[in-house]
């Protein structure tokens, strides 16, 4: 198909949240013209996630925090967790260049901090900015442990500063965003792509245009926290859409970068490939609606590991709970303790959704004594939830597990061992530090219901980690057969990628730089498919496209 374009650019972006961001940045510093198209006003997950980026080898945070660590030891561990999801040489070059890619990241803004956190927790508070982000010390067999999350340095959820700073790189790279225009469709030429179908708010009355920013802008928290709620609160910014979106037909001369998020908030999509989410919290925004997935494979591309989601049981803070005992249904250890919340969350999922911790008069008190201090809001929320309402008590192991309706016998037998474990007589097989092995035997005895089921103070994260096939040394998009669908890129969430196994802190955003800086780059090296474009990327004209069109219809200018 041929098309009459509205705008035309070298690279096109899907999406503009931390790959979108990281794709358009490398291409602009290639010299092209880079154009981000965004549904609403942009950020979506990474400027309401924790701004952890997972690194190491070595970088002057850990440095200075008087750790030592080397790409070796990172590609141990993260060997553990990625497999084979990834080509073993996309994750050796992964590692390799971790140092480098936070380099990156500070020099376009981003600040960091080598400030350890003392705790093994799910998020470090405000005094913290380096800490032991995955299950590195569980796994401390098949490689020295360090501390690799590194957290964007700012107060609280800092994923809002980090994505910020990169919005701000990429304005000053000279890259034209146009806000409020959800691609629906790839166009396509000769089998090339060439060029994307938008709906988009550009041009339509201003209040329609102020009140669809406005309202998403408004809903877009509560669309995280409270789902149902959110979704109430954001159908009139859909309505907006369907009545006042134009067609907006954008080309792209040599590529088109899908970095538009995952599928969390797509529940027939969540419903079809991965059931074992349900009672989950999908950590979505409404653009994690699958529609990168949709355009990709709407193109001939190939989509995979839809069925892998990650569903979150963080035990600590307060990180007294660790040295407690996590049994199933049927009284049975579920794994070791200290093991990263999405671990846990996976191996409970595995045993059918139900999980207690078993913690003696002690290891509560304990708790009870770090929830000032180790905690932000709403870590002592959820951990007060636990520790007040999800929590029976009893004077002896089998009467506790009557009142859970845990197998009584089955507990008092695990109990036992672990105690006995824990008194030193020899290693815990399920492989939990000596130090957080503490005897629980003083009564009265507690089960802390962790269960995945819909709970509204305590939800079970639940995040999306498939996606469009990505060649991995280009971020080009895959058909079924293995070749690649030209003029086509992915990156992020939209894509597979090295946390689509299994997911630690910060592996998702230091994906998203990782592989959409790939995309961008190749995009940018890739031929021109010929047509008109817009001039290559410059900073004096960074706000306003309307500068910069030649030849074509005048590009949108907000
Ligand atoms: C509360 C929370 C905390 C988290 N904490 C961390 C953390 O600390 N570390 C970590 O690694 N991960 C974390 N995650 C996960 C991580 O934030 C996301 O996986 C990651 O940011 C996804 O980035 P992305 O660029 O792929 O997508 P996004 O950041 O979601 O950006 C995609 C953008 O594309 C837009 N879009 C969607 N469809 C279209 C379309 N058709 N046309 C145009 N635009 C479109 C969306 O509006 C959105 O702005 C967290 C997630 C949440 C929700």
């Amino acid at each position: 198909m041929s098309a009459e374009w509205d705008i035309q650019a070298d690279v096109v972006v899907v999406g503009f949240g931390a790959a979108g961001a990281c794709a358009a940045l490398e291409a602009a510093a290639a010299g092209c013209s880079v154009l981000v198209l965004e549904r609403f006003t942009g950020g979506g997950a990474t400027a309401l996630s924790g701004g952890i980026v997972y690194a190491g080898g070595g970088t002057p945070q850990q440095r200075a925090a008087g750790v030592s660590d080397s790409a070796e030891a990172m590609l141990g561990y993260l060997r553990t967790e990625v497999g084979d999801v990834v080509p073993a040489r996309t994750l050796r070059e992964f590692c390799d260049g971790s140092v480098a890619m936070l380099a990156w990241l500070e020099s376009h803004g981003v600040p960091f901090e080598g400030s350890l956190c003392p705790d093994k927790t799910s998020y470090p508070t405000n005094r913290h900015y380096l800490y032991y982000s995955g299950s590195e010390v569980s796994a401390r067999d098949a490689a020295p442990p360090a501390p690799r999350g590194h957290r964007t340095r700012g107060r609280g959820t800092s994923g809002g500063l980090l994505f910020a700073r990169l919005a701000a790189a990429v304005r000053a790279a000279g890259v034209q965003i146009v806000p409020q225009t959800a691609v629906v469709r790839l166009i396509t030429a000769d089998g090339r792509v060439t060029g994307v179908e938008c709906r988009s708010l550009h041009g339509v009355p201003w209040w329609a245009a102020a009140a669809h920013r406005v309202l998403h802008g408004v809903a877009r928290k509560p669309y995280l926290y409270a789902p149902k709620l959110g979704r109430v609160m954001h159908r009139p910014v859909g309505w907006l859409e369907r009545r006042h979106g134009r067609t907006l037909l954008v080309g792209a001369d040599r590529g088109v970068v899908v970095a538009a998020g995952g599928f969390g908030a797509n529940r027939p999509m969540l419903r079809a490939h991965a059931p074992s989410a349900r009672g989950g919290l999908p950590l979505a925004t409404p653009g994690d609606d699958g529609s990168g997935v949709r355009l990709g494979t709407g193109a001939g591309g190939a989509a995979a590991l839809l069925d892998r989601v990650s569903v979150w049981r963080f035990l600590s803070p307060p990180s007294a709970l660790l040295r407690g005992v996590l049994v199933d249904a049927s009284g049975k250890r579920v794994c070791d303790e200290s093991r990263y919340g999405a671990a846990i969350g996976d191996e409970i999922v595995r045993r059918g959704g139900r999980a207690w911790l078993l913690a003696d008069r002690a290891t509560v008190a304990a708790a009870r004594s770090q929830l000032r201090g180790s905690t932000l809001w709403f870590q002592w929320l959820q951990a007060w939830n636990l520790l007040t309402f999800g929590r029976v008590s009893a004077d002896t192991v089998p009467a506790v597990a009557v009142r859970a309706g845990v197998d009584p016998g089955g507990l008092a037998a695990t109990v036992a061992a672990y105690n006995t474990v824990a008194y030193g007589k020899g290693a815990d097989p399920a492989g939990k530090p000596a130090d957080l092995l503490s005897p629980q035997d003083q009564p009265p005895y507690s089960l802390i219901d962790l269960s995945v089921r819909p709970r509204l103070m305590y939800p079970a994260p639940v995040l999306t980690l498939g996606g469009l096939v990505a060649d991995p040394d280009t971020g080009q998009v895959l058909r079924p057969d293995g070749t690649a669908v030209p003029g086509l890129y992915a990156a992020g969430r939209s894509a597979v990628g090295l946390c689509s196994r299994s997911y630690v802190s910060g592996l998702s955003i230091a994906d998203c730089v990782f592989s959409g800086r790939r995309a961008g780059r190749h995009a940018a090296a890739a031929r021109e498919s010929g047509g008109r474009k817009l001039p290559p990327s410059r900073s004096d004209e960074s706000r306003c496209g309307c500068a910069a069109s030649a030849g074509t219809r005048t590009a949108p200018c907000w």
